[in-house]
């Protein structure tokens, strides 16, 4: 049962953002003709535009710091519509939450306002704190995203763009999932085609993915082994030794090449957790709930 959101603090700071309800009654998004957006500094270009740190103002005068993804004049509106119809559904304490309703900045972009995540993303965050990470602490946050995965399975939401850049971190103990950009809508047939001119992440993807194009909750979790790998190996084997070439890439998994983990990352790591997320066979990978299990007892 959604309670009456009166104030975008509120909305931010809600205790039902844990609500863990498959396809939840959306919250009250607040109305864009109530409120002022004021941007300020570039925190990150995306496929579409740019992201900003902003300012919006409600017309009690509260006041909070948001993140603003905008359009740019030759982008896709479609294709910022589609992520915003996904997101603002989405209510859960991993996954990034929607303010309000798509807006314009004060240069008549259409934007997605969201909430501010101030240490930015996960890849950049293991990268400048790769000496000082603990296991600890980097279990903790697979467990943020296998529990915002688990939900998105909940609601039938195929993310497909899961990586350490998509994972924003929070503060020290807890990070949220990002960028739905690519993300397939439940109930939209067997067909999707992909509007947006992006080009795919193949590095992230599953065998099945890269060869037919089949996306399921399964190929997200092979995405989920790659972003673990990311954090676990802190940027210390690099991945740019797959090779680029999808049909390259697709010779090697066949012959059963993985990533492998020389520096940093435990072996139990890699092989309970990592490593099965990369089964050639999709029923032979774990779900995200029995990840969340795995991830209980490595942390034992
Ligand atoms: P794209 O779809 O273009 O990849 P993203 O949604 O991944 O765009 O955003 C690009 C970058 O902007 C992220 O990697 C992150 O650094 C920054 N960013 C995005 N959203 C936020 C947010 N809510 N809070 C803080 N930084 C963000
Ligand atoms: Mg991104």
């Amino acid at each position: 049962p959604a309670t009456q959101v009166k104030t975008l603090s509120e909305l931010l700071l809600s205790p039902q953002a844990a609500m863990r309800i498959p396809n939840p009654v959306p919250p009250k998004l607040l109305e864009t003709d109530k409120l002022k957006l004021k941007l300020d500094i570039v925190i990150g270009e995306g496929n579409y535009g740019k992201v900003y740190k902003g300012k919006l103002t409600d017309e009690q005068g509260n006041q909070t710091t948001v993140a603003v993804k905008t359009l740019h004049p030759v982008g896709d509106l479609e294709d910022l519509k589609r992520e915003f119809r996904m997101m603002k559904n989405l209510k859960h304490e991993n996954i990034v939450g929607i303010c309000c309703e798509l807006m314009e900045t004060e240069k008549q972009e259409m934007c997605m306002v969201m909430e501010y995540l101030p240490m930015g993303s996960l890849k950049e965050y293991i990268l400048e704190n790769k000496e000082r990470i603990t296991t600890l602490s980097l279990l903790k946050f697979a467990m943020d995203i296998a529990e915002g995965m688990d939900y998105l399975e909940e609601c039938r939401i195929i993310h497909r763009d899961l990586a350490a850049r998509n994972i924003l971190v929070k503060d020290e103990h807890s990070v949220k999932v990002s960028d739905f950009g690519l993300a397939q809508e439940p109930n939209e047939g067997n067909y999707y085609i992909l509007r947006t001119q992006r080009s795919l992440p193949f590095a992230w993807y599953a065998l099945e993915c890269i060869e037919s194009y089949k996306f399921s909750h399964k190929s997200d979790v092979w995405s989920y082994g790659v972003t673990c790998w990311e954090m676990f190996t802190r940027g210390l084997d690099p991945i740019d030794n797959l090779p680029t070439d999808p049909e390259e890439l697709k010779r090697r998994l066949k012959n059963g090449y993985r990533l492998t983990a020389k520096s940093q990352c435990e072996p139990n790591i890699y092989t309970k957790l990592i490593r099965r997320c990369w089964d050639h066979q999709p029923s032979e990978r774990p779900n995200f709930s029995e990840i969340k299990h795995i991830i209980r007892e490595l942390r034992e």
